[in-house]
């Protein structure tokens, strides 16, 4: 199935542009992600956008707490290969200074720009300018105090806070004739970031921007992410995304593209690794041959379906159904390419090596 032929359609959306990006429904969802370094150190900044945008970003944020941070984002903005959005806090005059640097989009969040008069001089400059914004809701800002009352807490009553925190934001918005808005409306657990998605999808036609926020360490924000964006996307909600993930940003690029990909809403674009769970019947060491060639494979741009399997049983099958496949026995795999096997036994020891090898003449250019 390719992934114009998509089970899951999308829901209709206005488009918004952020440069070259398009977002919206007749638009591939994007795949965005931001920096951890500091935009003031401008060459670490530029390196590390440049591996996200390596990775498959096609936006990339970054943090503007301060004016020298809005003073060297126009160095950063320059040498970015992909559109830059700038994350503001509290401060009208940061959004000014961003969007005059040269982000492609900035983003706040409701109430902490509060003085309308404020907000409206970025609303209307970033309308003079054709700079889109986010407006960014998360659960943690509304929050309950009271920490007693259980069903104050229910993700229901979190979502609709959200959503009544995004519509009155978007009223200010629209008094000022403003619409290039693309809303995220991130709890930091599943079910209230489904709930407030699905409600604000219902209110109004801006594309959304989907996430969970805050979402932990790898295995636990995969889990997350895959479970609430994943079902956001199967109702055909979503239009951009970021995969939360403590640690290298870069992890959150290849975690959103696979979760496209395995949807059906993205075409392949990299390697991909089908291996078996083992059992009894593995006669190799097929867990670390699997982890060592998903690892090394992460970076290749190009799409090739891999199986790798642990016996002679289940093996062959898969490994025909694949671009290339292994099918190990007693210490030794047997490659099929394209369907064929080979009929050439490789032995254990030399089963990664000569795997990689097949896999980059795969797809060398
Ligand atoms: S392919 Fe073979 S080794 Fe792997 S799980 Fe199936 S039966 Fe077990």
């Amino acid at each position: 199935m390719s992934h114009c032929e998509s089970l899951f359609p999308r829901r209709r959306t206005r488009t918004v542009r952020v440069a070259s990006v398009l977002i919206g429904s007749d638009h591939p969802v994007s795949v965005q992600s931001m920096i951890t370094a500091p935009a003031e150190n401008v060459e670490a900044a530029v390196a590390q956008i440049v591996r996200l945008a390596d990775a498959g970003a096609q936006l990339v944020r970054l943090a503007v707490p301060t004016p020298a941070a809005a003073k060297a984002l126009r160095a950063v903005c320059d040498r970015s290969p992909v559109p830059l959005v700038a994350d503001i806090h509290f401060n009208a005059r940061l959004a000014l200074a961003a969007m005059e640097a040269g982000a492609a989009k900035i983003r706040i969040n409701p109430g902490n720009i509060p003085v309308a008069d404020d907000l409206y001089r970025v609303i209307d400059e970033a309308g003079r300018r054709g700079t889109a914004i986010r407006i960014g809701v998360n659960s943690g800002s509304v929050m309950p105090r009271d920490r007693d009352d259980a069903r104050q807490h229910a993700p229901q009553e979190i979502a609709r806070r959200m959503v009544d925190a995004a519509r009155s934001y978007l009223d200010l918005f629209e008094r000022r004739s403003f619409r290039d808005i693309v809303l995220s409306l991130k709890g930091s657990d599943v079910p209230t970031t489904v709930w407030a998605y699905r409600h604000m999808a219902e209110a109004c036609d801006y594309p959304l921007h989907l996430g969970i926020t805050a979402a932990g360490p790898r295995e636990e924000a995969v889990l997350k992410s895959a479970a609430g964006l994943g079902a956001l996307l199967a109702e055909g909600l979503g239009d951009t995304l970021r995969i939360s993930i403590t640690g290298d940003p870069v992890n959150e690029v290849h975690v959103g593209r696979r979760l496209l990909e395995v949807m059906g809403l993205a075409p392949l674009a990299g390697v991909e690794i089908i291996s078996c769970p083992t059992c009894g019947r593995c006669e190799v060491d097929l867990t670390s041959l699997a982890e060592k060639l998903y690892e090394a494979t992460r970076s290749i741009r190009k799409p090739l379906r891999v199986a790798v399997m642990g016996c002679v049983v289940n093996g062959p099958g898969e490994a025909r159904e694949a671009d290339l496949g292994v099918a190990a026995g007693r210490g030794f795999g047997v490659f099929f390419r394209h369907g064929q096997t080979t009929g050439e036994k490789i032995p254990q020891d030399q089963l990664f090596e000569r795997t990689f090898d097949e896999i980059r003449r795969l797809t060398a250019s």
